[in-house]
């Protein structure tokens, strides 16, 4: 039993590795039912039969190809293919809460739904919280002197930023800034804004998504986080929602592929990070 175990940990582990380009042979992609079952004798004559049949491209690979188009992504027996490596798609584990966020697989970003229209996010809805480290690495690069190769400067409110060119982020960013740019009377939620740093996210072992420059922290002053509102309070507890960041700011971000997260039950409202696949419907 506790060797089977440590096996699939080991197997889950190499998601989190740089490169993760140790591909355990004949890992069985899941069988996946597309449900389209209902439609078969309800068309015409078509010739049956001869078309050999398509493996199913699960929802979370086709999400990632169509937001990241740059990125050249491509899916194939459980396997993510980007930037040359081969990254496992769902390792067939059950995690619980932490363990999903400590140690996703490309389909554990996609089990909850980045929600636009909650008021507040739901009992430990955490959408985008949790992120494949070997898909980000091998998107934005594997560590801090690659990720800062693809910064470039965006202009943020007198700010010079320093964002990824990776995927069009940048471009996405400065649609954001102009956009809010005639807003003057929301400037004071911009200053001191800050993007790329490489490192852990405070208190666990996982990447920061602001490791890729893709990812902006805007100003702190006006910022709300969970640990801050319920302090001493663990991940499963029950907290209180707090924000002071308008829906207005974050509508523009929403709309050009940023998710916020003080759309997060663990909410960090002065984050907002380019995660198109998180959007699209
Ligand atoms: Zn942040």
């Amino acid at each position: 039993m506790n060797k089977i175990l440590s096996a699939i940990t080991l197997l889950a582990l190499t998601c989190t590795l740089d490169g993760c380009e140790s591909k355990p042979a004949g890992t069985p992609a899941k069988q996946e039912t597309s449900g389209t079952g209902a439609t078969v004798g309800t068309t015409s004559a078509e010739p049956k039969a001869a078309e050999p049949e398509k493996p199913d491209i699960p929802d979370g690979a086709r999400r990632l190809m169509a937001a990241y188009p740059d990125a050249g992504i491509t899916y194939s027996d459980n396997r993510i293919i980007v930037g040359g490596e081969s990254i496992i798609y769902d390792d067939g584990q059950r995690k619980d809460f932490v363990r999903q966020l400590d140690d996703s697989d490309v389909e554990d970003m996609f089990t909850m739904t980045y929600d636009t229209e909650a008021a507040t996010p739901g009992y430990l809805n955490d959408a985008g919280r949790g992120r494949c480290e070997a898909l980000f690495k091998a998107m934005y690069g594997h560590n801090a002197a690659e990720v800062a190769r693809h910064l470039v400067t965006v202009k943020w409110f007198g700010q010079n930023l320093r964002f990824t060119s990776v995927n069009g982020a940048n471009r996405q960013l400065e649609k954001v800034a102009a956009e809010l740019e005639g807003k003057p009377e929301l400037r004071r939620f911009f200053g001191q804004s800050s993007t790329f740093y490489w490192r852990k996210v405070r208190g666990a072992n996982r990447q920061s998504a602001h490791s890729y420059g893709m990812t902006i922290d805007i100003n702190v002053a006006n910022s709300d986080y969970w640990q801050w509102a319920n302090p001493g309070k663990d991940e499963l507890a029950k907290i209180s929602y707090k924000n002071r960041i308008p829906m207005e700011i974050v509508r523009v971000f929403e709309k050009h592929g940023f998710i916020w997260g003080g759309r997060w039950y663990h909410f960090d409202t002065m984050h907002f990070e380019y995660r198109p696949e998180l959007l699209q419907r």
